[in-house]
């Protein structure tokens, strides 16, 4: 077996000076070199090897204070490769060589932990936020952004009358106050805020063609204002801002966003899950005051026609998916209900329609 040769400093741990000497690199093997007229083995199992971008330590395992110092890059990448041959690297070494590797896993890790944290550990902590946010909060932004579109508004006072005559003959199941509008908008929409202000658009009372529809509808908004839904989206929104924010380190962007976020709650959209809880909650309404759950199932087929190419305008804030749909029907064939016919509502519902 045959050697290379090189040169190295070696340090002898008694001072801090070091010896110019030569080295002969066995592959895979060890290093020798003459120190003081003394042959010295430094076997690779003996020793441990520190590499930095140029220059390499190899440190005696039973004496730390003794070591060589090499840094001609030639020598070390043999020594290193050779050594690393004979598994002799330290499992720290070895991450820090896999050097982009690392950092792409690492990356990868972490963007995986953000995504956790969005799925699970974000819908939490809003819903512990806003078990803690007092109901007037709800109210206060509800009045805020009520005032700020009102002038755009067109309210049809009678007919809003009648329809929160209408809504007053059904158990929403809430404390809140409720406040029911017909907004006179041929744009197909209906949306609830946070104070409990119900606005449905004469373009959608167009569509619906029962009382059952209409009492679907209505049901749904109530139970996101009953569920806090905004409050919650509200804080998921800057729950998750603030983490990405902690992880990157940029501070400065988190009151901005709040502010944001805050303007922009008329235009998030609610989650699925928000979404099918809204529908479940709908149903439970109807159940409750033994209309006919079938108006919810209608509701979905009335929302989901297309007028000409245009989507209409509610799919936005309350998308309509598969899931969404499929969830509804179950709940209507899976399950036992009782309907009585409603001449009040039946009534009611035929004087908003003219
Ligand atoms: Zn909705």
């Amino acid at each position: 077996m045959s050697f290379t040769k090189a040169y190295g400093k070696y340090f002898d741990g008694h001072t801090s000076k070091p010896y110019d000497v030569e080295l002969e690199i066995w592959p895979e093997k060890k290093i020798s070199f003459f120190y003081n007229n003394r042959k010295l083995n430094w076997n690779f199992e003996e020793v441990s090897f520190e590499k930095n971008s140029d220059t390499l330590y190899i440190t005696r395992k039973e004496n730390h204070a003794e070591s060589l110092r090499i840094d001609n890059p030639y020598v070390i990448n043999l020594i290193y490769q050779s050594a690393k041959k004979s598994r002799n690297i330290s499992w720290y070494q070895n991450i820090l060589d896999l050097g982009f590797k690392f950092y792409a896993v690492a990356t990868v890790t972490v963007v995986a932990a953000i995504a956790l944290f969005y799925v699970f550990v974000i819908p939490w902590m809003s819903e512990r936020v806003t078990e803690i946010t007092p109901v007037e909060f709800d109210n206060k932004i509800g009045d805020s952004q009520y005032n700020q579109m009102e002038s755009i508004l067109e309210i049809d006072q009678k007919k809003s009358r009648i329809l929160q005559e209408f809504a007053s003959n059904i158990d929403f199941e809430t404390s809140r106050k409720q406040t029911f509008k017909v907004v006179n908008d041929s744009e197909v929409n209906a949306y609830a805020l946070p104070n409990g202000t119900i606005l449905v658009h004469s373009g959608i009372l167009d569509k619906i063609s029962n009382y059952e529809q209409l009492a679907a509808l209505l049901g749904h908004e109530a139970t996101h204002v009953k569920e806090r839904h905004s409050v919650k989206i509200l804080s998921r929104a800057i729950s998750g801002y603030i983490i990405v924010s902690a992880v990157t380190g940029d501070v400065n962007g988190i009151m901005s966003t709040i502010a944001d976020n805050a303007n922009q709650l008329n235009n998030l959209s609610y989650s699925r899950d928000f979404e099918e809880s809204s529908d479940a909650g709908s149903y439970q309404i109807l159940r409750k005051n033994k209309i006919n759950p079938k108006g919810l199932e209608e509701l979905f087929s009335i929302l989901k026609e297309k007028e000409g190419l245009e989507i209409p305008k509610i799919l936005s804030t309350h998308p309509i998916t598969n899931d969404r749909i499929n969830f509804a029907k179950k709940l209507v064939h899976q399950n036992e209900y009782t309907s009585i016919p409603h001449q009040e509502l039946e009534q009611l519902f035929t004087e908003l329609k003219k």
